[in-house]
């Protein structure tokens, strides 16, 4: 017998520690998970090393632990899939869905007026000499979904961005590939991530039906923005969330996520901060927009 039926999960990629965007994400995904009485699953997503530091998944894994936020099972890490992915390409080119493209940026955007892929390489089914990516053919009809906090979605693949990467030139799997086939190795259920994410989830809605893989619930949570707008980051300079004394992060997260933690949690454990906020969680109050800015104390 199935004692979950919700399986939720984290998934941070290890290009830096973790800062007050992506502690949200975490705590929104945690207390949703625990309030449905289901499982809350980790994954590394470190599929490019490139972009990857030295250390952050480590640092990822320990504050997370700080702060109460405890995974089910084992932290999967995407450096370790890549058969599954390569056999997942090789599939979707056997089956004639996915082709070789030579393409650069340059080439694309003078062919098309725009960076959405024209279609040029489409019938390439052979490895060609010279460097190539690996992209999906996208049919030309609508795909829509019922976002949790976004609400209808919809968008046409072929007229926005076109055929995509599921394997890039300098070898390296595609985020669009490898997300999809874990969450559904995973036995992901419901899916809670930030909203500068709800674009991709289109391509992600396009492979699992490619895959014939389960679609997942989604909400996109709004995302914290600095005062220039854009998104917290490492390369925006966000500062880490500290180790010692996690009780006033947590609850500048529930207040962001629209959640009303009383006064009584001041100075309260990281345990007891979390425990209120699975019993009281209402995702209904989250904001149903897509950025919120940043509130400095
Ligand atoms: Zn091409």
């Amino acid at each position: 017998m199935k004692s979950h039926h919700y399986v939720g999960r984290f998934a941070p990629s290890p290009t830096g520690p973790l800062h007050i965007g992506s502690l949200l994400t975490a705590v929104a995904s945690y207390v949703d998970a625990k309030s449905h009485n289901g499982k809350w699953l980790l994954r590394m997503e470190d599929i490019d090393p490139p972009r990857e530091m030295s250390g952050a998944a480590d640092s990822i894994l320990q504050t997370l632990e700080h702060y109460g936020l405890r995974w089910d099972g084992d932290v999967l890490f995407q450096s370790r899939q890549h058969s599954r992915y390569e056999a997942a390409v090789q599939q979707l080119l056997a089956s004639g869905k996915a082709f070789y493209c030579t393409c650069s940026r340059s080439q694309i955007l003078a062919a098309s007026g725009s960076s959405s892929y024209p279609g040029t390489c489409r019938q390439r089914h052979q490895p060609p000499d010279q460097p190539f990516a690996i992209r999906l053919q996208v049919q030309d009809r609508e795909i829509h979904f019922e976002d949790g906090l976004q609400r209808y979605q919809r968008c046409n693949l072929q007229q926005q961005g076109g055929d995509f990467v599921i394997k890039r030139k300098e070898g390296l799997y595609a985020y669009h590939l490898a997300v999809v086939l874990d969450d559904a190795l995973q036995g992901v259920t419901h899916v809670v991530r930030g909203s500068d994410l709800l674009d991709a989830t289109f391509c992600h809605w396009y492979l699992q039906d490619v895959l014939e893989l389960p679609h997942p619930q989604y909400a996109h949570l709004p995302v914290i923005v600095n005062a220039e707008g854009q998104k917290l980051s490492k390369q925006t300079f966000a500062e880490p969330v500290p180790l010692a004394d996690p009780g006033p992060y947590l609850l500048y997260c529930l207040q962001a996520l629209g959640q009303s933690p009383p006064d009584s949690l001041r100075g309260a454990s990281a345990a007891a901060i979390l425990e209120w906020s699975c019993e009281h969680w209402q995702m209904q109050r989250v904001p149903h927009q897509r950025c919120i800015p940043q509130q400095t104390a």
